[in-house]
């Protein structure tokens, strides 16, 4: 059984847990809304998936430390915490109730995460019940994408289901500068969406933490990537502790608005529908929509390994 450490946040916005697995190794998960839509509207969660994460991406602080994958059973207590703590019964009336599989660590690394998502749908009375997976898409994870297109198309079709895969950049030579781990070519990720993609789907993500100097070219990208299947969404570099000392500057400022809708209209003309997400600036405050406070709990004590994902 997970045991929570301690919480910190709030209700109205975003509260991170940071926990300790049965076998002591510490995650972190968050509960959050969404505004201006209220929680009972639609509420996030959003749920770690590895103990750290093995690619250690320089816009992340979930990279360092790495000690292994979360069961499928560790990833559903995470949300069975969540919900219990707001619904002790377990339903959750929520229309729009999204689970992002995002906190700590790549799901593509984790076959945990298909589990969960197999379990979820009777775990849960949560009729709005929306799955959401982000991804670097990791090159020796090509297995795992193919049972999770299995798993999408018996549980989640109709739009259930949100994929993401995390770019950044326009430019694949460039990106290995980003993602530091063997990926899919653009090529790839493209085929896999025209076999993800069905009428009635969500649109899959194309997401660019964009980074002064990163290059952002939206014909480009269309030269892999279909709008009938793929939708942008533009955010801001958040200011992690990895970000911070890889010294990477995000382009995107919410101070300067004309500068981020003239990046969108890039998008746009190129034929893309195109989605700029600042979020809320509290959130940076909180830490809920980056940084880890797990990297700043850890301990010194080396804790057993588990199994190492293969990157
Ligand atoms: S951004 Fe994702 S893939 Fe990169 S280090 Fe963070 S969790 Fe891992």
């Amino acid at each position: 059984m997970l045991k929570v450490l301690f919480e910190t946040g709030d209700d109205e916005l975003a509260r991170v847990f940071v926990a300790e697995t049965a076998d002591g190794h510490r995650i972190e998960f968050v509960d959050s809304s969404q505004p201006p839509a209220p929680r009972s509207e639609k509420w996030v969660l959003i749920v770690s998936t590895l103990v750290g994460c093995p690619v250690r991406c320089p816009i992340c602080d979930a990279g360092g430390g790495y000690e292994g994958r979360l069961s499928g059973e560790e990833i559903l207590e995470q949300v069975d915490f969540m919900v219990r703590r707001r619904y002790p019964d377990g339903r959750v009336p929520v229309p729009r109730f999204k689970i992002q599989f995002a906190r700590m660590g790549d799901p593509a690394f984790n076959s945990g995460v298909l589990d969960a998502l197999i379990a979820l749908p009777r775990r849960l009375d949560a009729p709005g019940l929306m799955p959401s997976l982000s991804t670097v898409a990791p090159q020796s994870t090509s297995a795992w994408f193919d049972e999770l297109l299995t798993v999408k198309k018996r549980l989640y079709g109709g739009g259930r289901f949100q994929m993401q895969f995390s770019l950044h950049t326009t430019d694949e030579a460039s990106r290995r500068r980003l993602v530091p781990v063997k990926c899919w070519s653009f090529a790839q990720m493209a085929d896999y969406g025209r076999r993800f993609y069905e009428p009635g789907d969500r649109k899959i993500t194309l997401n660019f933490a964009a980074a002064r100097g990163a290059p952002l070219e939206p014909w480009q990208l269309r030269e892999h990537f279909d709008p009938e299947r793929f939708i942008v969404k533009l955010t801001p570099i958040n200011p992690t502790a990895a970000a911070v000392s890889s010294g990477l500057v995000s382009l995107l400022d919410p101070s300067d608005l004309p500068g981020a809708q003239a990046v969108v209209k890039g998008f746009q003309q190129a034929g893309f529908e195109t989605i700029l997400s600042f979020g809320e600036l509290r959130e940076n405050a909180i830490g809920s929509n980056c940084g880890m406070y797990v990297a700043g709990t850890r301990e010194p004590t080396p804790r057993p390994r588990r199994t190492r994902a293969q990157v």
